[in-house]
């Protein structure tokens, strides 16, 4: 390696020690700042190199962690056992956009933002836009079957895959094709780091949207906006976004306008969660009336009691929930579309809002990356939990999680990524702790909890966020006999077992 692309130094081992696990941002608020520190950080900028780093570890059963940039949520980076951490971002190449193919052949550490505004130069798009799409890489999407929000029209990032690029525990190259059977791409899409270092991949791009039709729609309940999207969908209809609010979060946004000037100072956990969730809602707006504001920091610290007036009252004394609804592409079809959809949702009861909200959703969609850490330096936590199941489970599992874990935390969510067979959830909660250790023990409660209730309804543990080391305790759950499976193919391509070691309940 050239001088410059690997580093022993402490600094650079404090900042690969960590990835946005909420878990570890507690820890860090607590003044812990790396409890696992990598023993070293390299920089390739080959595949080659790539082989090189790997062959080496190997040779001395050194653990490697892949690292993309760092925005995963649930401690897949995390070197728990030293190692080397691979930055892939220097490998960072748009090797070529086949305009007749459709694709494109992409390096794996380029960060997704310049990736999709390279695919806008040439008038194309991957469709796949995450919230961190600022700070999350390309082979980071893959390793961890990313969502963009846009994933019910253009499909989530393991759809998208045409080839893939790996280096495995070995140091040996392999290029498998979506095309062939079986389709090995899908072993390696989703295994995290654990089977190897994905250095490129050849995806399918489409031409840039002519045309963006989005609107906000009212829906008496939960249940009948549920509802609503599953006809759109089974339909055959193709939004490019559905986004169904359930009551709490409908609530705590009702009636505010859009919002650009600054946000006043103010510090304390209710104020910064406060922010906080405004920003997940289509309004983003940061400042809400102080009863709202109380009744936040009352549920922070009687979550239970809150949940459960929310859960009664709410149903009856508002308006109703929030649904976003987009379309997006060809100009003619969309608005076809757009309007087929028009029936629909009138007909299943719901009350047209007009473009206004659909607008401001758009517009605000990436906010909320980057106010995270200020709940946490506040005091609080706040984490999201995004499970998946099918239609026939799916108001089974809202209640089911909303139960297991309403007396822990405040909680709230939001229905999207809604396809033919399913949807996902998305539950926002939040909670403080008297200190750091109780903070971590009612986060680590909190997950039980939930997760608990997601596998006993037959629902996966994670639509778009992976698995890492929070959810690693419930692959066995989820998966049976078939980790079995996955062990065999970790003992072929890893057979010293040193790609990210401690993950995804191997
Ligand atoms: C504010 C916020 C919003 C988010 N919104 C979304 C969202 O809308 N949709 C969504 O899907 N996710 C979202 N995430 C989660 C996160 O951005 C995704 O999990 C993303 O795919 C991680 O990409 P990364 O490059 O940062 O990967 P990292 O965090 O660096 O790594 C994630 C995992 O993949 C492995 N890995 C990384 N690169 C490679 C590689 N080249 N080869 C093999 N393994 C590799 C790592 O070892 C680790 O296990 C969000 C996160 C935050 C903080």
């Amino acid at each position: 390696m050239m001088p410059g692309r690997v580093s022993t130094t402490v600094p650079d081992r404090i900042a690969y020690a960590r990835d946005l696990w909420p878990r570890g941002l507690i820890t860090l608020s607590g003044g812990n700042p790396a409890p696992h520190q990598p023993d070293a950080v390299v920089w390739p900028v080959s595949t080659e190199e790539v082989q090189d780093i790997v062959r080496a570890a190997a040779r001395t059963a050194t653990p490697i962690v892949p690292f993309g940039a760092g925005s995963g949520v649930c401690g897949g980076t995390l070197p728990i056992k030293g190692g080397i951490v691979v930055d892939l971002k220097r490998m960072r190449a748009v090797v070529e956009v086949d305009a007749v193919a459709g694709a494109a052949t992409v390096e794996a550490g380029i960060i997704g933002e310049h990736l999709e505004h390279e695919l806008n130069r040439r008038g194309f798009t991957l469709g796949h836009f995450p919230s961190s799409i600022m700070c999350s890489t390309f082979g980071g999407w893959l390793a961890a079957r990313s969502a963009g929000q846009f994933s019910t029209r253009y499909g989530k990032i393991e759809d998208m895959v045409r080839r893939v690029s790996f280096v495995d525990g070995r140091g040996e190259l392999h290029s498998v094709d979506a095309s062939g059977t079986p389709d090995i791409t899908q072993w390696i899409v989703g295994s995290e780091g654990t089977l190897g270092i994905i250095t490129r991949a050849t995806v399918t791009v489409r031409p840039s949207p002519e045309r963006q039709l989005y609107r906000g729609w009212s829906f008496p309940r939960v249940a009948s906006g549920c509802e609503a999207i599953r006809r759109l969908l089974q339909r055959n209809l193709r939004p490019a976004c559905v986004r169904l609010y359930d009551e709490l979060d409908s609530f705590l946004h009702r009636g505010e306008k859009d919002h650009d000037e600054g946000v006043p100072e103010s510090s304390g956990p209710e104020a910064m969660l406060e922010q906080y969730l405004s920003m997940l809602t289509p309004t983003g707006k940061s400042v809400i009336g102080e009863w709202k504001r109380r009744a936040i920091a009352l549920a922070l610290n009687r979550p239970e009691l809150v949940n459960r007036v929310a859960g009664a009252v709410l149903p009856y004394a508002q308006k109703g929930c929030l649904l976003i609804v987009g379309f997006e592409g060809d100009k003619g079809l969309c608005e076809a579309e757009a309007r087929a959809a028009t029936v629909e949702l009138e007909r299943a009861g719901g009350r047209d809002l007009g473009e206004g909200p659909g607008l401001r959703w758009l517009k605000h969609r990436y906010a909320v990356s980057f106010r995270m850490q200020k709940v946490f330096d506040a005091g609080a936590f706040v984490d999201t939990m995004e499970v998946a199941t099918s239609w026939d489970k799916l108001l089974d599992l809202y209640r089911a999680v909303r139960e297991a874990v309403s007396p822990l935390a405040f909680i709230m969510a939001h229905f999207s990524h809604a396809y033919v067979d399913g949807c996902s959830i998305y539950f926002t909660f939040a909670a403080r702790g008297a200190n750091t250790a109780d903070a971590e023990r009612k986060y680590d409660a909190i997950w039980k909890a939930g997760l608990t209730a997601v596998t006993k309804a037959g629902a996966t543990i994670s639509h778009h966020h992976g698995v890492g080391l929070s959810k690693a305790p419930f692959m066995p759950e989820e998966h049976g006999a078939a980790m079995e499976i996955y062990r065999a193919l970790k003992n072929v391509l890893d057979p010293s077992g040193i790609m990210n070691p401690g993950k995804m309940g191997l």
